[in-house]
């Protein structure tokens, strides 16, 4: 039975960004942060998808800048980065009300699914306090190909 406190609201990324010191949220940065908070957690987008979103709506900003941007806010923690060796990365918001999830990633179309399960994340406990290490998160990224990729 999850507590009452897990359904707590937090501040949203971008206002506990604003808060934050070092790294300053610039305008375009902001903008590429509400895209994702707009369209809220669970959905991951290329950086190609990113640029093409916000050059839909009147931005002229170039691809260069949207991978800077997205790489920025990945090390500030706004966002989660998954690494795909073939299909190009994707981003999505990394969030508290959307804590640790695996993803099923096409390595060939870029299609991903999450996918929630216990024992990977118990897997990761055990192994970092075997070795004396402090958990941060445990997520699983499986590469795949999918079903209409396999008929392709
Ligand atoms: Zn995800
Ligand atoms: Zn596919």
């Amino acid at each position: 039975m999850p507590s009452p406190n897990s359904y707590r609201t937090h501040p949203s990324p971008l206002e506990s960004g604003l808060r934050q010191d070092g790294k300053r949220m610039t305008p375009q940065r902001k903008k590429v942060l509400s895209l994702f908070e707009g369209i809220g957690s669970g959905i991951h987008l290329s950086a190609e998808e990113v640029h093409s979103k916000l050059t839909n709506s009147g931005d002229k900003v170039s691809l260069a800048t949207i991978y800077r941007t997205l790489r920025l806010l990945v090390k500030m923690t706004f966002l989660n980065e998954l690494d795909l060796s073939e299909g190009g990365n994707r981003f999505e918001l990394l969030s508290h009300d959307h804590p640790d999830h695996h993803h099923l990633i096409c390595i060939r179309c870029g299609r991903t699914e999450e996918f929630e399960n216990k024992d990977v994340i118990k897997a990761g406990e055990v192994a970092a306090k075997n070795l004396g290490f402090k958990l941060l998160e445990s997520s699983l990224n499986v590469r795949a190909i999918c079903p209409l990729c396999i008929n392709k």
